[in-house]
């Protein structure tokens, strides 16, 4: 489906298009359900390599900040903003997709922390590599490797003010690349843009600003250097077999 026309199928508040249930068991997509699907509450996730671990991509006093003080910010908000509701015990997922009936504090916060989760698990001091796979989707979907990366630089590079630029797969199991406002993102019942989540960047300043400054595109070039793109592929694969 061109994405023109699916944006029109889900526009701003429809339900036309819901994510399969089994995508919302997955916990590629959703770290706060076990692997039978079942909720195994939340948790401030690892960081997965040590704060100067990207450098000199992203320099760590900005991961350490952003990861010890931003991130850990949305997660205790969000533990707040659900304490004795029936969020509580749900999976994030699950309460992405009618976010739009609930507070503020929980769609903000709630995509605070899930969003920063699957950015860290993104990147990676590793040479990673997308697979055979993974290139030849993004051959078919933007006709080359390179078109991809300038669609993806460009989203992550023209979003207006704060927000973050995605590459997701659709219903129809096709990808492509779109962003979100503040702390949404492509699981919310109220996002544009809707599908799974395969890789995403942080565009908030705070993510960049320390070394960058308003340099964002420069951000976005050293960002492409440290993608894990094993989680990518990983995240590929699944999302293909759901
Ligand atoms: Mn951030």
């Amino acid at each position: 489906m061109e994405r023109r026309k699916f944006l029109s199928t889900v526009g701003l508040g429809a339900v036309a298009v819901a994510l399969p249930a089994e995508l919302l068991a997955t916990p590629v997509f959703d770290f706060s359900i076990d692997e039978n699907g079942d909720f195994k509450g939340h948790s401030f996730p690892e960081l997965p390599y040590s704060y100067d671990a990207l450098e000199p991509y992203i320099d760590k006093m900005t991961v350490e900040i952003h990861y010890d003080r931003h991130h850990r910010g949305y997660y205790k908000k969000y533990l707040a903003a659900i304490e004795g509701t029936e969020q509580e015990s749900m999976p994030l997922s699950k309460v992405f997709a009618k976010v739009s009936k609930l507070p503020a504090g929980i769609r903000n916060n709630g995509g605070g922390y899930y969003n920063h989760t699957l950015y860290w698990n993104n990147m990676s001091p590793d040479k990673t590599e997308p697979s055979d796979k993974l290139k030849k989707a993004v051959d078919d979907a933007f006709g080359s490797w390179d078109k991809f990366r300038e669609a993806f630089i460009n989203e992550a590079g023209t979003h207006f003010g704060s927000g973050w630029a995605w590459l997701v797969m659709d219903a129809n199991k096709k990808l492509f690349v779109g962003s979100t406002p503040n702390q949404d993102n492509p699981l919310m019942d109220v996002s544009e843009l809707r599908g799974t989540p395969l890789l995403t960047i942080d565009v908030w300043e705070h993510a960049y600003y320390l070394k960058y400054q308003n340099k964002r595109p420069d951000y976005i070039e050293a960002f492409w250097n440290v993608i894990n793109w094993d989680e990518v592929n990983k995240r590929f694969e699944k999302a293909l077999s759901l």
